[in-house]
Formats: C-alpha cells, structure tokens, sequence
C-alpha cells in the first residue's frame, strides 16, 4: 500500500481534501492512486481555464477603455465638422434652420443639401459645356460667314472697281459722268478696304494670323512707307518728314507685311486726321546687343488730335473718337484695333499722347532679333533670275505715285538704265519733245493728263520710241484700246521686276516700229 505521501502530486485541493479523508480510511491504493490523479488533472485544468478566463477579462476590459475614449474623441470631431458643415451651409444658404441638434434628422437634412448643390454643379457644369459648344459652333459659323460673304462681296466689288476703272477712259463719258464713275470707283476701292479690315480683325480674333518672319531693312520699310503716302498727304497739303536713326541695324527679323501695315495705319490716320500740316514718322534705336535690337517707332501729327476721355476707347473695334468729325473723313473703327492686336503679336502695344485741337502721337517699342544674313534682304530684288543689263539706255518714266517711282528707279539702277521721271502726261509730252529716250514707260491713270491721252499727243510727232503702259487692269478691251492709242506693249501694275525687265528687253530688241 502506498504512503499516504503520494498525494502531493495532486492538485493541492484535492490533496488537502485527501488528508482529511485518508487520515481516517487508511492508505490508497494504485488503482486509487489512477483515479486521484485523473481527477486532479480536472482540478488542474479548472484553475487553468479560470486564470486564463481572468486575463482575458482583464485585457478586454482594457482595451475596452480605450475603445471608449477613442468613441469619446471621435464623437468630438464628428460634432465639430457637424457643425463646421452647418455653418457652411448657413452662409451658402441663409435660410437654412437646423434645430435637431446633433439629430439624425439633421444630418439627413445635410445630406440632402449637399445633394442638391451636387446636382446644381452637375447642372451648372453640363450647361457651360453646352455653352461652350455653341459658342465654338457661332464663332465656326461667323468665321465662314465672313469668309464667304467676303468672297462673295469682293468678286462683285472687284468688277464694279474694274468697269468703273475702264470707264474713266472712255470718251463717251461727259466729265460729269466721269466725275461720278470716278466717286463710284473710290467708294469701291474704301468698301474693299473695309471688307480687307474686317477680314483681318476677325482672323487676328481667331488667331489665325501669325507672324512670316523673315531678315527686313527697316529703313527702307519706313521709306517705302512714307513714298507710298506721300502723295494723299500733299493732297490735304501736309508734308511727311522721316527721321531714322543712323545707329539702326541694315537688317531685322520681322514680319515685313505686318509690320508695315501698323506703321501705314498710324500714317494713314495721321494724314487723315491733320491738314495743312506735318507728320513726323520716326525710328529710333533704344539698345541693341550681338543678336537683338529694341527700336522705338513713333507717328506725330498736329491735326485736330483726340480728347483725353477718348484716348483709350479708339483702341476697341469699331470704335472712332467722334462720330461727327470722323464721318467725313471715312474709317471703319478697325484700324486701331488691328493695329494693338497685330503688336500683340510682337509683345509690343501701341501708346497715343494727343492734345485735343493739337495733335497726336502714336508710338511703340519693339525688340527684334537681328539678321545674321545682314546683306541678303529677302526681299523681291533678290528673286529676279535672268535679268538684262541695259547698259545706258535711257528710260523716261511717267507715273505719279512716288512709291512706284521710287522702286522703279531703284531696279533702273540695277538694270544700268539711265532714267527721267515725269508725273503727268503732260510733263511727258514736254520731256519727249526735248529728249531722245530707248523706252518710254507710261502709267494710264494721272492727274493733269492721263496716260492715254499723253501717247496720243506723243504719236502725232513720234511713232519711233517704243511706249509701254503701265496699267493695273489687263482685260482684253483696255489692251485693244491701248495698242490702238498707240502704245507698243504693257505691264501689269504692281510690276513684278522681271516682267517689266523682260517687257523692256523686248520693245528694245525688237525694236518694233509702230504702225
Ligand atoms: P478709323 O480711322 O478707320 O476710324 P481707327 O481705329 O484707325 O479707325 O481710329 C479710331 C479713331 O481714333 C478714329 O476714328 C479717330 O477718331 C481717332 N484717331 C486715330 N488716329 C488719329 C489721329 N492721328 N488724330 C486724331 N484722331 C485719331
């Protein structure tokens, strides 16, 4: 039998219990022994569970405070933007009225404001896109619009200036007729001007238009600017003066068309607006470096210049300072504004300072690159191909606008061609009867005398010198007539410089005799 002593490998409960009860009943047996141990493993195992059960309590009771603090926080925040959304809602909408507090009521009543600004966006942002497309649609329509209606406005206009320009040459015509042929043809000519405006001002609008950059001599730009102008300006009886700086590079980049038609336009309004007195163009260099050139250019005039409250709104499209004054004096309201949006393009803008009764300056500075190929212009004088030498033959040239006189002589010059110039039919008869010359080029329209009937006179005395007309129509009547008037060939005006070299080498070599 084993001592009572084993039962210190039980659980000590059931040992305890053991003591007492074996004390009395004597020793245990192994079977007995198997049973205890069995059944102190039990005990054994309750104490485990139950430890554990305790510590899991425990640990979650922890986390649980956490939990609740974190719930507290949370709450906070939660409450707060509850109330930072009212608040922004109150301003977006003061009607708003929340009076649930913290109520699920009244997030509901957020929810669905929320709801409805989310669907007026949607709205709002589906109706501009709408806008949108209409608008690119209209200024789609506006642009072909004016394309066509251009085209189609133009192609009458150009037979009206044509016929009207046939017709100031014919003798049928009383002077009076001629007088209103004449009105009718310079309303046709400005109504193309205004139509070109137009045309211009939209494309700019569009963008479409952007600069063709290519090496300009600017001196010679302004120059051939002020020839060109010369003749209206001594017409109102105003002179134009030239300044240009000496220190101006030969050559700049720029786009010559464009530069010239904002410098034309402020020359042409200065002439237009004075009378009987001077207009100053000048071009003046700022600074320049190895590779650019910041010029300043400025129109003065001392015409009847523009009030001090006007001074900004001239620039808008179709704006003019006065109604009244500018009615006489003809415009559409573009030229300005084409000219501030074609300096756009040169990050440049136009500056006016005017006395009202006084005068005007306009003036703006623009930074050029310079041309590397400073000797080479790129200019129609370079493009002539084979191009004859007329070694001191002698040309007597009868036109009246400066600007073709001036680019004429400059290719006689070139050509070897010795040359006089006469600005009426009637100078020309006078040079004739007291010089010989190899050619004589005639212009048809002049003041004073006109072309044609110049070449008759000449006729009557000389049938030898050949005579080329200088004409800007080619249609089959006005050459019939003018070969019947004795004229031995022509050139169509604006002359490209080859056709009138190859024109005079002809009537040269040829040396045709008239009939
Ligand atoms: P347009 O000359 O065809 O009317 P512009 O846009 O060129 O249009 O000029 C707008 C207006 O600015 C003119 O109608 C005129 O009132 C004023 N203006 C422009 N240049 C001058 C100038 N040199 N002197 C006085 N007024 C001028």
């Amino acid at each position: 039998m084993p001592e009572i002593n084993t039962v210190t490998h039980y659980h000590n409960i059931l040992e305890k219990q053991l003591h007492v009860y074996f004390e009395n009943e004597g020793s245990i047996t192994p079977s007995l022994d198997n049973f205890l141990h069995a059944i102190s493993k039990t005990y054994k195992m309750f104490e485990r569970d139950k430890m554990l059960a305790e510590h899991a309590f425990s640990v979650s009771e922890k986390e649980y405070q956490e939990v609740l603090s974190n719930v507290g926080r949370q709450n906070k925040i939660i409450k707060e933007s509850i109330q930072q959304i009212k608040n922004a809602i109150t301003e977006l909408n003061p009607e708003s009225n929340f009076t649930n507090e913290g109520s699920g009521t009244e997030i509901i009543n957020i929810i669905d404001f929320l709801k409805t600004i989310i669907t007026q966006e949607k709205q709002l942002e589906t109706d501009l896109i709408l806008a949108k497309e209409q608008a690119e649609k209209a200024s789609q329509a506006k642009s072909e619009f004016l394309s066509v209606m251009s085209h189609e406005i133009r192609t009458p206009l150009n037979a009206i200036i044509g016929i009207s320009d046939l017709m100031m040459y014919s003798d049928e015509l009383s002077v009076e007729d001629k007088n209103n042929v004449s009105v009718l043809h310079i309303s046709a000519e400005n109504l193309l001007l205004l139509i070109n405006d137009i045309l211009d001002f939209s494309k700019i609008e569009e963008g479409k238009i952007t600069l063709t950059e290519a090496p300009v001599e600017i001196c010679q730009l302004v120059r051939k600017i002020k020839a060109a102008n010369n003749q209206v300006a001594l017409e109102r009886g105003n002179k134009i003066k030239l300044m240009i700086d000496q220190d101006l590079p030969g050559f700049i980049i720029a786009d010559e068309l464009r530069l010239n038609q904002v410098i034309n336009n402020l020359v042409s309004n200065a002439i237009k607006f004075t009378k009987n007195g001077s207009i100053n163009i000048e071009v003046s260099l700022i600074n320049q470096t190895l590779t650019s050139a910041i010029i300043h250019f400025s129109v003065e005039d001392t015409g009847i210049g523009i009030p001090k409250e006007k001074q900004e709104i001239i620039f808008d499209h179709f704006t003019q300072a006065d109604s009244q004054i500018t009615r006489s004096f003809g415009g559409s309201g573009l030229g300005l504004a084409i000219v501030k949006k074609l300096l756009k393009l040169y990050n440049s803008d136009i500056q006016v300072q005017s006395e009202h009764g006084k005068g005007s300056k306009f003036y703006f500075t623009i930074e050029f690159e310079k041309s590397q190929q400073a000797d080479k212009p790129l200019n129609f004088f370079n493009n002539e191909g084979d191009i004859e030498i007329f070694s001191n033959k002698k040309v007597l040239l009868v036109e009246d606008i400066e600007f073709n006189v001036l680019l004429a002589e400059q290719l006689f010059k070139k050509w070897g061609i010795l040359s006089d110039v006469a600005v009426n039919g009637k100078e020309a008869i006078d040079a004739v009867k007291q010089h010989e010359y190899d050619v004589i080029l005639m212009d048809l329209r002049m003041p004073v005398m006109d072309g044609i009937t110049a070449t008759r006179e000449i006729r009557k005395f000389n049938q030898v010198t050949p005579i080329i007309a200088l004409t800007a129509s080619a249609s089959s009547e006005l050459l019939d007539k003018i070969k019947h008037d004795g004229f031995t060939d022509f050139v169509l005006k604006p002359f490209a410089p080859k056709e009138l070299n190859k024109a005079i080498g002809k009537v040269l070599h040829k040396n045709l005799n008239l009939s």
